[in-house]
């Protein structure tokens, strides 16, 4: 099957991102958002990330201006409806994303794969409550997409074969590498990567180490680039609690269970870096750790 057109829903920072990336590798790009305000900095940041780009000479400026060509905006969501492939990265909230999909289902094309780029939400579940369960499974790319080379794609219960080789061919297009997941809680990065930080402010938590010992230890002893808390702290703290309940719920496992710290941290609002004070205070540079 042939994608030509992609409709992408949510500008935030992942759908920005995906938006970049389809528009480069020649996608006609419709996105869309709830917010104009959200579309219009979607726009802001695309642009100057190619031009970034573009000073790099990773493109030329004759690519740049015709992936800016390949992007529209709308806050009609149905206008996405004669896409080939829908990507929703909205808000990580599962009642958006069903209405998302329950509003779009009836202005689809018969063919129209839908994805999403939920980092936890059940792939099958949220299938079920679309009219093509077959036609429906995960594309999740990491953050910043522009620059990550993953796109792990999940298989809901139902997905058909062709489907996959659709979105497969667009991971292929985009020049980027598909790792291929079962859907089951937070499937292979966060499934392993969250455990790991939540491990660490565990170790932080029971006094074995200082933030800075920690982070020096992972980053000198197991060739890590980033330390676990400072990499909690790009992620967003929010975001790992979230996830580290996913696992816990869904795989009911008490080796899943959020250190106590963790969430005394997001109940401080010490998200990591967006809210400028994490395991590190950002109000000051070079941060300083917090513990
Ligand atoms: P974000 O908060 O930056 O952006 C979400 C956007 O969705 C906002 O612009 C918001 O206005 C919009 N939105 C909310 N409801 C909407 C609706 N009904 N219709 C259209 N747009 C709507 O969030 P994000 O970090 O870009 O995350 C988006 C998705 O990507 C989530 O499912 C998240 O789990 C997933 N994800 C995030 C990361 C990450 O590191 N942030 C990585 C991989 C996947």
């Amino acid at each position: 099957m042939e994608i030509s057109k992609v409709g992408v829903v949510g500008a935030g920072q992942m759908g920005n991102g995906i938006a970049h990336v389809l528009a480069l590798a020649g996608y006609k790009v419709l996105m869309n958002d709830i917010s104009q305000e959200s579309l219009d900095n979607a726009i802001e940041i695309i642009q100057g990330n190619l031009d970034r780009q573009v000073s790099r000479e990773k493109i030329t400026a004759e690519e740049r201006d015709a992936a800016m060509a390949n992007i529209s905006t709308t806050l009609t969501l149905t206008d996405l409806g004669p896409s080939d492939l829908i990507i929703e990265a909205a808000t990580e909230r599962e009642t958006v994303k069903t209405a998302i999909f329950e509003d779009l289902l009836p202005h689809l094309l018969p063919h129209t794969i839908l994805t999403s780029n939920t980092s936890s939400i059940s792939i099958t579940r949220l299938a079920s409550r679309t009219d093509r369960p077959e036609k429906f499974m995960g594309f999740h790319f990491m953050n910043p997409v522009p620059i990550m080379q993953l796109v792990e794609l999940i298989r809901g219960i139902a997905t058909d074969r062709e489907t996959y080789d659709a979105c497969m061919a667009v991971v292929d297009k985009l020049g980027k590498t598909a790792a291929s997941a079962e859907d089951f809680p937070a499937f292979i990065v966060n499934r392993i990567l969250m455990p790991m930080i939540n491990e660490a402010v565990y170790t932080l938590y029971e006094g074995v180490g200082s933030v800075k010992s920690i982070d020096q230890s992972l980053k000198l002893g197991a060739n890590h680039p980033m330390g676990p808390l400072e990499l909690a702290d790009f992620i967003g703290l929010d975001t790992c609690l979230a996830i580290m309940n996913v696992l816990h719920d869904g795989l009911a496992d008490t080796k899943y269970r959020p250190c106590p710290l963790l969430t005394k941290y997001v109940e401080a609002g010490w998200l990591g870096r967006k809210s400028q004070r994490g395991f590190y205070d950002y109000r000051q540079d070079p941060p300083v750790p917090t513990r």
